[in-house]
């Protein structure tokens, strides 16, 4: 099976499966687990930040941050197409009534600062109280620039906002742009990492920021069903990841450039950002490509836009496979 769906699908390689097998464990509830430990103090050390937080699932690291950051009645100001306000069942609203404030993203995937400003509300029994600026990097693949980021960090701290980023793929944009994750992350309050895509692990997420921030933010992740036992067994999943799977991410984001030049070439519309290709195609094509791709065992994300994802566990040959069966698919047409 070739499955571009996603970064998600990626499968634990037995070196990876032998980390997990060999970790120390402890109960991570009594803060016992010493791979869990070891996991969220590689991650405050690499972010520069004091402190992080090892919890199951991405969403669930937003939920905890959005909940840590705001109480009932706050708001935060996010982006419309963004995951912690469109793809996580309104959590922040269901569990938190925290309203967000969704605002139209620019081309290059960051929230315009104008637009944010507007969207503040004046200190007024009529409004939510704006609190946070919800930030993502990558944005459907996209690196927001550091210059940006450093100008929304001013720009909160001049508004008296906290700032989050969903860094599900951060570490595709340090790559990308080849600096240290910690040039990123200073220009945040706090920040998520999804260990789970195209780093690699099954399971797994991080948020990070300050000690005081992380502390309260161990109670929602308890409350929220968050607080595992003994997760050192997952925890040294990530460690693995941190160690071996950051830098080769630059593989996936070249073999992304190669696949979308190898589909322009076929007059396909592509674009491509890091390690996702999305292709525009005719309306017409889309259901029979799905058909055609997965009678090959090749699975892609089929729609208005189709999205193709590089990652681990798709080679170069995957992808010269995938290139073969789409011109033999326009052929046959
Ligand atoms: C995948 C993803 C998440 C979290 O996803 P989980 O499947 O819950 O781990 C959050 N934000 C973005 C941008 C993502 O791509």
């Amino acid at each position: 099976m070739i499955d571009l769906r996603s970064d998600t699908v990626t499968r634990p390689s037995p070196a990876m499966l032998s980390a997990m097998v060999s970790a120390r464990t402890g109960d991570d509830v009594y803060g016992d687990d010493p791979t869990v430990n070891a996991l969220e103090a590689e991650a405050a050390r690499l972010s520069g930040k004091q402190a992080a937080l090892f919890l199951p699932t991405g969403t669930q690291a937003n939920l905890v941050a959005l909940l840590t950051h705001c109480q009932r009645g706050d708001e935060y100001i996010v982006g419309q197409q963004a995951h912690n306000y469109k793809y996580e069942a309104g959590g922040a609203a269901v569990l938190g009534s925290i309203q967000p404030q969704p605002i139209e993203a620019a081309e290059d995937g960051s929230l315009p600062l104008d637009k944010v400003a507007a969207a503040i509300k004046p200190d007024d029994i009529h409004f939510a109280r704006t609190r946070l600026l919800s930030l993502e990097n990558t944005f459907g693949g996209k690196v927001l620039p550091v210059g940006y980021l450093a100008e929304a960090w001013s720009f909160t701290r001049d508004h008296q906002l906290a700032l989050h980023i969903d860094g599900a793929r951060i570490f595709n944009a340090a790559v990308a742009l080849d600096l240290p994750l910690e040039s990123l992350t200073r220009y945040c309050d706090t920040f998520t990492i999804c260990l789970s895509k195209g780093l690699g692990t099954p399971v797994g997420s991080l948020l990070c920021g300050d000690a005081d921030f992380i502390q309260r933010a161990r109670r929602w992740r308890k409350m929220t069903g968050g607080g595992m036992r003994q997760a050192g067994i997952l925890a040294a999943a990530g460690l693995y990841a941190l160690e071996n799977n950051v830098m080769r991410l630059k593989e996936d984001h070249d073999n992304a450039r190669w696949l979308a030049e190898q589909l322009g070439e076929l007059d396909i519309n592509v674009s491509q950002h890091t390690n996702m290709v999305f292709a525009q195609l005719p309306p017409e094509q889309v259901a029979p490509l799905k058909a055609w791709m997965q009678a090959r065992n090749i699975l892609l994300s089929t729609g208005p836009v189709t999205r193709l994802v590089t990652h681990l566990d798709v080679d170069r040959a995957a992808l010269q496979q995938v290139v073969k069966q789409w011109k033999a698919f326009l052929a046959a047409r």
